[in-house]
């Protein structure tokens, strides 16, 4: 391989964000460069939720019927117990689109779908094994990045690089871009566990006890997510195994009978949660988008949906020029700062009521102890009661603030030769 490249826009991450903008510069015919640092998509669990507004977008894209015959499970309301009382808080069969569910589909499938249309065009190419290490300046803007790959050190030179690489993202650092951190008083704790005949299929949370615990139904399997104060493993692993399956038990009786399937610490994964979003997305040459641009809480699961609304946007905005091979680097740098414009309010509202939660619900909460009496907060209350109001949370979950569209549903790069993945 040589150990220079040039493509039009070189896009950092293969996530959800990295994945999407890169099939769709692809269809329409722009020279795409995605960089990986896995060699696969096969890792540690990090949300398996498809959204309906992404699912409404890949109906947009004609990929929607493909994407479902990929196995999956349909999650059409959520519920949570409070103290033992069963409530249903949202219900996506209310929203008016083509799928009003969530589709629950690990995201390494999603990423392999996505993948495998974008290598049907010629002009995508994926490089795995990829990792950014640093940036390429010159002529005062991003020219390049920097990767280390199994054959050494690249550079790869590119009119746009996107920075597409999470919430640790090295492009935002090298860059030098401004991070604003808005506080995280938790983090959470992932695990499977199995399931059992006679289980209930539902998707949903426990409140209990001063503890906060979320089940999602997978099929043959529960991922769970249990939430701690923001630097309580330690003290959890000192207590030892024994105590945490006695606190997981207390929180989800149903778990009783099989909490010692997870054997070890290894079966128990620290999502240290961060929230913060970069004063400024883009420089000359460069924008991040994602979790690089502003990193989300888990809460209600929406991460992956503002990675794949930002990616769309970009493309609706950004297309059309870099589609042009006449209009310059430079030309794009008013471009990048609409798109920011477009994606900031999404963020900043997503982010503020994701921090409200955190502070003012899960905070007070989890700082409860056990026999603490636990009463049902009044919105739950009204949610439960009144079923047409569970729309709202439905929409604010499943489509989020300002849901984006594919301007251009026509492909305009053939999809006759299928490109391999460079891939090790
Ligand atoms: C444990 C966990 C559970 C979550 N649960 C949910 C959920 O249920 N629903 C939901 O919507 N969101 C969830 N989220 C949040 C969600 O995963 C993120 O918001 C979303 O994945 C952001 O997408 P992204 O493409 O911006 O970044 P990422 O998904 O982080 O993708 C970044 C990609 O860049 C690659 N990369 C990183 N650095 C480099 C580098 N230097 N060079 C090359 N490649 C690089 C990474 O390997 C990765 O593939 C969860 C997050 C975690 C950690």
């Amino acid at each position: 391989m040589p150990n220079e490249i040039h493509t039009r826009c070189c896009i950092a991450g293969g996530g959800p964000a990295g994945m999407m903008l890169g099939l769709l510069l692809a269809r329409v015919g722009i020279d795409v460069l995605v960089l990986e640092k896995h060699g696969d998509f096969l890792r540690d669990f990090r949300g398996d939720t498809v959204h309906p507004s992404t699912l409404e977008l890949m109906h947009e894209l004609g990929l929607l019927q493909a994407l479902l015959q990929r196995p999956h499970d349909k999650a059409f309301q959520l519920t949570i117990s409070v103290a033992g009382q069963d409530l249903t808080i949202a219900d996506f069969s209310r929203l008016r689109m083509q799928c009003n569910f969530i589709a629950l589909m690990p995201q390494w499938d999603f990423l392999d779908f996505l993948r495998d249309h974008a290598v049907t065009y010629p002009n995508f190419r994926l490089l795995q094994n990829a990792e950014v290490t640093g940036l390429l300046e010159s002529d005062e803007r991003i020219s390049g990045v920097r990767a280390n790959t199994d054959d050494g050190t690249l550079k790869i030179y590119a009119d746009l690089v996107i920075g597409a690489d999470g919430r640790h993202s090295i492009v935002r650092k090298a860059a030098g871009l401004a991070v604003r951190d808005l506080g995280a008083p938790i983090d959470v704790l992932w695990m499977r566990l199995p399931v059992t005949a006679g289980d209930p299929s539902t998707t949903g949370a426990r409140l209990d006890a001063g503890k906060f615990f979320v089940m999602l139904h997978r099929g043959s399997y529960w991922q769970c997510a249990y939430v701690i104060p923001k630097g309580g493993i330690d003290a959890i692993h000192a207590r030892g195994l024994n105590a945490f399956y006695a606190e997981l038990t207390a929180v989800a009786p149903l778990f009783a009978d099989r909490v010692q399937a997870l054997q070890s610490w290894d079966d128990i994964k620290l999502l240290s949660v961060t929230v913060d979003r970069l004063e400024r997305w883009w420089k000359p040459g460069l924008l991040c988008i994602g979790d690089a641009a502003h990193a989300m809480s888990p809460i209600g699961g929406v991460g992956i949906n503002l990675a794949i609304q930002d990616a769309v946007a970009a493309a609706n905005i950004l297309s059309k020029s870099l589609a042009n091979p006449q209009v310059r680097a430079e030309a794009l740098t008013p471009l990048l700062q609409q798109v920011q414009s477009r994606r900031l309010f999404p963020a900043r509202i997503t982010q503020a009521i994701q921090v409200a939660i955190q502070n003012r619900v899960l905070v007070p909460l989890i700082g409860k102890q056990g026999k603490q009496a636990l009463t049902v907060p009044w919105p739950l209350k009204l949610l439960n009661r009144w079923p047409a109001l569970r729309k709202l949370p439905a929409y604010a979950v499943g489509i989020g603030v300002q849901p984006e569209h594919i301007l251009d549903r026509q492909a305009h790069a053939g999809s006759q030769a299928p490109a391999q993945p460079i891939s090790k």
